[in-house]
This record gives structure tokens, C-alpha cells and sequence, in this order.
């Protein structure tokens, strides 16, 4: 069946329910923005008009939600506590809605086993019958869920599964043999996946898909009564929870000597000590009410914690400067508590990376907090600065149904995909070798290639792929960022063929085939070259400081990074 676009959104308040405060603050959410959404909806069906989408049946589980899982966020809601989660569940339910998909919903072990027929309190009974949904969303608990509840089952359907993870899950970690041997297991990781059905908050690691969530929307009345309204004196703190004050006096007698500073911290009758008596707190706000905050303040600013979430954003698009901390060294799992037992390495290089390398000047200024002058003189630029409201086209309504659309009908992963040739060393390219360091999508390689393996066809399209060879010790992240490229993972089983070393004229004493995260991969020094074994560890991540890494990079749409040029 054909998917019809939705611009009501009463039959999914309907289906979210009632009875806790986390589905009432993301059915608030999907009210305030149900307009907005229904005029991006509109756009892109104008856009997408000649093309067929199949509508799909989709499960959406979300685990932190559920009682079994302990429940934490719900009696947080209206407390400071974490917020981000749940914006995104609920834009990713309206999405889906929203894109014509029919939908359920569960947020209970009971509904979970309801809506997948598996028998109740009959333990790890495995389900028997077809699987009754295309698509299965859910999050790390709600995958614990559905390992205890269907038991061998889940092996079989695990293709249709996506793992909603805000913070990423790299190849290494992924792996379950592979981790256990080499140190990067962790409560979390090791189901096996295809590193690309975990979606993650912001585009962070191209070895996971990017769901990202939106942010709201101005119009051209509201853009003007900003500019109007701004008051270049009013700072607003990013922190709803006490302890992200703590220790932060400092920075606050500074920002004080030129800023009137709000905040928005939690409190239940008195003042929490962390916040001076010359902030004007707010307690915590109703996003609503926090939007119009930020629509007066100048400057939003963070002091290290919580880490990626959707409040930058959210203050940028309503027209404030984000002052953020640079980390330096950068957080990672390797050093620092929040991260550590996440499975993933990545270098967090301030408190909210996508802001800084994605967004930047004029709208997001990071720096050293501990150098007094140089905090003090961006607080004095900030003052001065005139800036408009921004918003990431990728984290508009528009971009985030144009994302989830792409996904829904492109990413497969339940078809095998045809490993290449070479990489069992049978047979190879014929002719000539591939052009040295770029494979144009005109070679006779490529063109071989796109006629002889892909099966299912390459997505996105095998014409977006550019092979590059990183420096010694660089990620493919890197490599391919540094040629205005990003890392995709889908074209790993395209290069990860003997003659990608000879096309880049690279000197191999013999091919090898290994199972690393590294390879493919080679190191000058001692003419090795190595292939990767086991397509589960392909690794946009991976890095060591002996190899040069063989990647695999492609284009990307301006302001969706997800998507290449030719990939809707
Ligand atoms: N938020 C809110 N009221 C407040 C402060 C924040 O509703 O007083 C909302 C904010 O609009 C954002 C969400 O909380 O969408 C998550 O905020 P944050 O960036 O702090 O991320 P978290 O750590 O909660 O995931």
C-alpha cells in the first residue's frame, strides 16, 4: 500500500495514552507543533509527488518508558530531569505518523507482547508465526525487553529492528566476540547489528544512522518581534537540574558584571544553594514558556553538562548566541563517568560538538571556560554581536520527515548483502585498476561494480562514492570531513577489495583478510595490507596510529548531512 501523508495528528494523541507524566509532556509537544508539521508534510509530498511510498507497518517500543525498565524519567518530567529523550520519541512518533505509516505504539511489556503475539507470562517463549511488523523502533532497554520475551525469535527478526541511541554505538563495541576479545564490551553493546540500525540524537558517528528530532519554527512575525524584542543585557543558563551549577560561581560573577542571567533550574519551595541570589530563576518551564525566554535572552549558555542535548538548538533557533565550554582534553568513555560503559570511543570535544562543528560563528562560540580573559572577552563580542535566528535545515520538520522518509524506504538490512569478490580473494576487477586515490563514478570499475554485486542495490547510490586513504592514525570520520566528505559505511563491501590498495598505489607485500575494526587498512612501513574479515566491524570510527585506513566517502546534502546528493 501506498503511504498517504497525515496532517492530523488526533488518532496518534489518541495512541500515545495517558498516565504518565512523560506521555503527557510528548503529547504537549506534538499539540504545540502539530502545525508545523502538517506544513512540512505538505512540502514534501509537493516534493516527493511522482514517488511510490510503501507504507509500512511499524512497532514502536520504547523501553525507558516501561515499568520493567525501572521507569526513571516519568516522575522526572516536571522535576529537571533528562527532557531531550523524550522530545525525541515524541518527534519520531509524529514523524512516523505524520508520513503516512501505520502505527502502534507500546509502552509496556504487556502491549509489547500484546502487539507481538507472544503468549504472556510465558517467559522467552519464542514467537512462532511471521513477524507482524516491517519496522520495529526501540531503544537499548526495550532490546533487553524483546531478547527475554522472544527469545531465539529475535535472531531472526533482529534486520527489522532500529535502536533509537542517542549517544552512538561503535563497530568494535557492537560486535559480541569481538568486543569480549578485545575490551570494548559494555553493558550496553554487542547485539550484532548492523551498526546502521542504531539512530542516534545528532550526526556524530556516520557509522550510525542520524533520526535527530526538530526544533521549532519561526515565522516571518515572529522573526521580526524577535529582532525586536531581544534584550542584549539577558543571558539564560542551559542547566534545569541544581548540580549543573555547582562549582560555577565563578563564570557567573563574571557573567554578572555584564549580563542580567536567568535561569530555569527545578527547585521545590526554596532556592537551590548552587543557584546566587542574582539569578532570576524561573524553576522549571513549560517548553512553551522556555521559547519565550529564549526569544528575549541574548546569550544561552552551558557550563559543561548535560551533554548533547536539544536546548542549544532550541535557543539558537529562537535568535541566542550559545556560549559553550571547550574540553580540552575532549570527554570520551575512556575518561570521564558519564560517558564511561557507553559503547563508543568518540572524543567529545565540548559540551555540545554538534553545535560547535556543525553550526559555529556567529551562533555558537566555544572556548577554553578556564582562561578567565578569553571567557570574559567572548561574553563582551557576544554583546555586540547582531545574530538571527537559526535552524539546521536537517532539524526542521521538513528535514527530519525528508530524513525518516529516505531511510524508511531505502536502508535494508534484512536482504544479504552480496559480499565482494576479492574479499575471498576468488576473482577481481577486470581491466585496469581504478583511477589513484579517487574512484570516479565513471570508471569501468565503479561501473563494473554497480552491475556485478549490488544486490540490493547500493543505498545510497554506488555514483556517491569517493575512496580516500586517511593519514596515518586517522579515523575514516576524519579522513573524509577533511575532504568536505562524510564516512558511509553502506560502501565498506565496495572497497574492501585488494585492488582498492593498487588503485590508490599502495605497495602490498600480499593481502591479507583479518578480523579488526582497523581494516581495511595498511601501514607504509611494513608494506602490510589488510582486509576486513568480518563485514559487522566495517568502522567509520576506528582508528590506529600504525595504519592508514582505505574509506569509503561520500557527499552530503547541505544541511542534511544524512543524505547524499542523489540519494532521494
Ligand atoms: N526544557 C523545558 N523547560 C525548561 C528547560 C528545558 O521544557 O525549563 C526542555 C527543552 O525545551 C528541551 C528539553 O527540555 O527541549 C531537553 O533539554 P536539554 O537540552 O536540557 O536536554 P536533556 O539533558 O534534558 O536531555
Amino acid at each position: 500500500r501506498q503511504a498517504a501523508f497525515r496532517s492530523d495528528i488526533g488518532a496518534l494523541l489518541e495512541q500515545v495514552g495517558t498516565g504518565k507524566e512523560s506521555l503527557s509532556f510528548m503529547k504537549r509537544r506534538m499539540r504545540r507543533l502539530a502545525a508545523q508539521w502538517a506544513s512540512a508534510a505538505r512540502r514534501l509530498n509537493d516534493r516527493l509527488r511522482s514517488q511510490w511510498r510503501e507504507q509500512k507497518r511499524i512497532l514502536v517500543h520504547v523501553g525507558f518508558l516501561t515499568e520493567e525498565s525501572g521507569d526513571v524519567f516519568s516522575p522526572k518530567v516536571l522535576k529537571g530531569g533528562p527532557l531531550g529523550e523524550m522530545v525525541q520519541w515524541a518527534d519520531i512518533l509524529t514523524a512516523l505518523h505524520v508520513l503516512g505509516h501505520n502505527l502502534k505504539i507500546s509502552v509496556s511489556l504487556k502491549e509489547l507482547q500484546g502487539f507481538l503475539g507472544v503468549p504472556p507470562g510465558r517467559g522467552s517463549c519464542p514467537l512462532t508465526g511471521p513477524l507482524p511488523f516491517d519496522l520495529i523502533y526501540t531503544d537499548y532497554h526495550g532490546l533487553q525487553q524483546m531478547r527475554q520475551h522472544m527469545g531465539l525469535s529475535l535472531r531472526k527478526h533482529k534486520c527489522h529492528i532500529r535502536v533509537i541511541d542517542t549517544f552512538g554505538t561503535e563497530p568494535a563495541y557492537n560486535h559480541e566476540d569481538y568486543a569480549t576479545l578485545h575490551g570494548y564490551r559494555t553493558n550496553w553493546g554487542y547485539w550484532n547489528l548492523n551498526c546502521r540500525q542504531y539512530m542516534t540524537m545528532f550526526p556524530h558517528t556516520p557509522d550510525n544512522s542520524f533520526m535527530g528530532f526538530v526544533a521549532e519554527e519561526l515565522n516571518d512575525t515572529e522573526r521580526l518581534s524577535i529582532q525586536r524584542n531581544k534584550v542584549d543585557s539577558m543571558a539564560v543558563v542551559y542547566g534545569k537540574e541544581a548540580s549543573m551549577w555547582k562549582g560555577k560561581e565563578r563564570f557567573l560573577a563574571i557573567l554578572h558584571r555584564y549580563m542580567d542571567i536567568h535561569g530555569t533550574v527545578y527547585y521545590e519551595t526554596q532556592r537551590p544553594p548552587e543557584v546566587p541570589a542574582f539569578v532570576k530563576n524561573h524553576g522549571l518551564l513549560p517548553q512553551q514558556e522556555l521559547q519565550q525566554l529564549l526569544r528575549k535572552a541574548k546569550l544561552f549558555i552551558g557550563f559543561g553538562f548535560p551533554y548533547e542535548g536539544p536546548a542549544p538548538l532550541e535557543a539558537i533557533a529562537n535568535g541566542c548566541i550559545f556560549l559553550q565550554p571547550k574540553f580540552k582534553p575532549s570527554h570520551s568513555s575512556l575518561n570521564h563517568e558519564f560517558f564511561r560503559g557507553k559503547p563508543t570511543s568518540r572524543q567529545v570535544s565540548s559540551q555540545h560538538p554538534y553545535a560547535e562543528q556543525y553550526i559555529g560563528r556567529p551562533h555558537v562560540i566555544t572556548v577554553d571556560f578556564n582562561n578567565s580573559q578569553e571567557f570574559e572577552s567572548a561574553i563582551q563580542d557576544i554583546m555586540k554581536t547582531k545574530v538571527e535566528p537559526y535552524l539546521p535545515y536537517e532539524y526542521t520538520c521538513e528535514g527530519m520527515l525528508e530524513r525518516v522518509h529516505a531511510y524508511i524506504q531505502n536502508q535494508e538490512f534484512c536482504a544479504p548483502e552480496a559480499p565482494f569478490p576479492s574479499a575471498n580473494s576468488s576473482s577481481s576487477w577486470p581491466g585496469s585498476p581504478p583511477n589513484p586515490f579517487v574512484l570516479l563514478p565513471n570508471s569501468s570499475a565503479l561501473a563494473w561494480a554497480s552491475n556485478n554485486i549490488s544486490t540490493p542495490p547500493s543505498w545510497p547510490p554506488l555514483s556517491a562514492l569517493r575512496l580516500l586513504a586517511s593519514l596515518e592514525g586517522q579515523s575514516c570520520i576524519d579522513a573524509c570531513q577533511s575532504a568536505g566528505l562524510i564516512c558511509e559505511p553502506a560502501f565498506y563491501r565496495f572497497i574492501n577489495i585488494k585492488e582498492a590498495f593498487s588503485g590508490l598505489e599502495v605497495q602490498c607485500d600480499g593481502v591479507e583478510a583479518e578480523i579488526n575494526h582497523i581494516f581495511p587498512a595498511f601501514s607504509v612501513e611494513s608494506s602490510e595490507c589488510g582486509l576486513q574479515k568480518d563485514p559487522l566491524l566495517f568502522s567509520c570510527a576506528g582508528a590506529n596510529n600504525k595504519y592508514h585506513r582505505l574509506c569509503p566517502c561520500r557527499d552530503y546534502r547541505k544541511g542534511q548531512v544524512a543524505l547524499c546528493r542523489d540519494c532521494l
